[in-house]
């Protein structure tokens, strides 16, 4: 195996045009040619669902370098990197956030980087380097994007191997978006028995342009933390390698605006006066706090920086409490460790539990696959709930009726029993709609529908199309080859099985409905 097929580049986007940066600056890599490059890059687009929205922009080199657009619909950057990674068959998977830069060794020092690592090595950290301005010292943003250069573990340039992370089913979909969730995943890839270290290449990680109220929106974080804290105990802190941090300072600010108020209320001028005091104080002392280390007064950002952080250091205790008990109520009684159990599966229709006649809109030539019956009724028996993604682009061509359709799917619940939940896509492939496979969005509105998390589902099919749209939404797919799969879509699925019975056979281990109400309770 030649150095170039050890790698795959993943990269989460929301369609940033850093992105093309990005990629221009892995095109320029100072040793060129294929013996440095990745096998390929996924990039993966986690914008939510636009219909006709244009593309992500890959730029000038997103033509030459091999790159795979997978879209995920907005499910936040740890779904996106699983998506990505599991569509990787290389050794090393190397996640790259979109807003980085490469500099010109980076490829040939992460391939030093790989082979130095011993086997028991699941991960190799990149370091970050943050440019901050000169001449000045940095605002309150510049300051926290420069935490990422001690950041451990951060997956702005983090490389794993694929078995690692397979072993640990990869990111937890719980956290919605670029923060904990890589604290979490090395902490679970440790405690499966690697080690992680630390290498020698580095990245450059641009300090974004950010609105005044940054600071504010990054307190949805909190939540974040009582998430951790249900999965990994009393010992979150470590995990996350954070501090105190300033909660119980945030929630005595607003235990004191609320007595404010409160004595306000109640007409007790003494109290009111004391208690607003005392809330100016802590408020007055976040502030400083934070103005003190950053631009000087002479400095032409200052008073920008100190209006920015006047207000928002009276919102942010509201908003981090307010953020924090969101996240506490949705982890009460705790959560289930990751990957979650599954609690529904999806069959396509056509070749998996019904024999294919392209465009059949005649009921009485419905013929079930063999064993079907069987193998749904042990399912739903289980406590196991049951679905159908289908498309159906014979809707759109004309060649059916929506009446047909509905005559078709009325046989197969009278020769199958009755489906939990039932997903057509009406559309053509021209249509760009999300949701025909392989693209997610069936599934999401199965699961949603069913009040599951994508990660509580598995996808049955008999074509490549079925298990990538289960990869995007982040289920977990099993191809049953029929006759018209191709050889390739075999070769690419993670999971193939003879028959259906087989394919829940490969689940079996994972089926969660001995205790249903856990798993759809974990996603809230
Ligand atoms: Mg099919
Ligand atoms: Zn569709």
């Amino acid at each position: 195996m030649s150095p170039a097929q050890d790698y795959t580049i993943v990269v989460p986007t929301i369609g940033r045009p850093s992105l093309a940066v990005l990629l221009t600056s892995l095109a320029a890599q100072e040793v060129h040619g294929a013996h440095v490059m990745p096998q390929e890059v996924v990039v993966v687009d986690d914008r939510p669902a636009a219909p006709g929205a244009p593309g992500v922009d890959l730029g000038q080199s997103g033509a030459w370098l091999p790159v795979r657009i997978v879209r995920t619909g907005g499910r936040g950057p740890a779904a996106a990197r699983n998506a990505g990674w599991r569509c990787a068959r290389t050794p090393w998977v190397v996640f790259l956030d979109d807003d980085v830069q490469l500099p010109p060794s980076w490829a040939p020092d992460l391939l030093a980087d790989l082979r130095s690592a011993a086997p028991r090595v699941g991960g190799v950290q990149g370091r970050i380097v943050v440019p901050l301005p000169p001449g000045r010292r940095p605002t309150d943003w510049e300051r926290s994007t420069a935490g990422l250069e001690s950041a451990r573990w951060a997956t702005a340039d983090m490389a794993y191997r694929r078995v690692t992370l397979e072993q640990v089913s990869g990111f937890d979909e719980r956290f919605p978006r670029a923060y904990r969730e890589d604290a979490d995943l090395a902490a679970r890839v440790r405690r499966a028995g690697w080690t992680l270290a630390q290498g020698e290449r580095h990245v450059l990680h641009p300090v974004r342009p950010a609105a005044d109220d940054v600071s504010l929106r990054v307190q949805a974080g909190t939540f974040d933390d009582a998430t951790l804290r249900a999965l990994h105990g009393r010992r979150w802190r470590t995990v996350a390698q954070t501090g105190r941090g300033r909660l119980r300072l945030h929630l005595a600010t607003v235990a004191v605006a609320a007595l404010t108020v409160a004595a306000a209320l109640t007409r007790r001028p003494r109290l009111t006066a004391v208690a607003a005091w005392v809330w100016a104080a802590f408020t007055a002392d976040f502030f400083v706090r934070r103005l003190t280390p950053g631009p000087r007064p002479a400095d032409e950002v200052f008073a920008r920086e100190a209006r920015r952080l006047a207000w928002t250091s009276v919102a942010i205790p509201f908003a981090a409490v307010a953020h924090r008990a969101r996240g506490e109520w949705n982890a009460r009684g705790g959560l289930p460790p990751w990957p979650l159990p599954i609690d529904a599966v999806l069959f396509d229709r056509d070749g998996t539990l019904i024999e294919d006649i392209p465009y059949n809109g005649d009921p009485e030539a419905v013929r079930p696959t063999e064993g079907a019956r069987a193998v749904l009724d042990a399912l739903r028996s289980r406590g196991v709930l049951v679905g159908v993604v289908t498309n159906q682009s014979g809707l759109c061509r004309g060649l059916l009726t929506a009446a047909q359709v509905q005559s078709v799917n009325a046989e197969v619940e009278a020769r199958l029993g009755p489906f939990d939940t039932w997903q057509v896509c009406p559309h053509c492939p021209e249509d760009e709609c999300l949701c025909r496979k392989p693209r997610p969005g069936m599934i999401l509105a199965a699961a949603q529908e069913l009040g599951l998390a994508p990660a509580a589902c598995a996808v049955v099919g008999d074509i490549g199309a079925d298990v990538e749209a289960a990869r995007a939404a982040g289920a977990v797919g099993v191809l049953v080859p029929a006759p018209a799969t191709r050889t390739e879509e075999v070769a690419e699925a993670e999971l193939v099985a003879a028959d259906l019975a087989g394919a829940i056979d490969l689940l079996a281990a994972r089926l969660g409905a001995a205790s249903p109400e856990l798993g759809r309770a974990a996603w809230r």
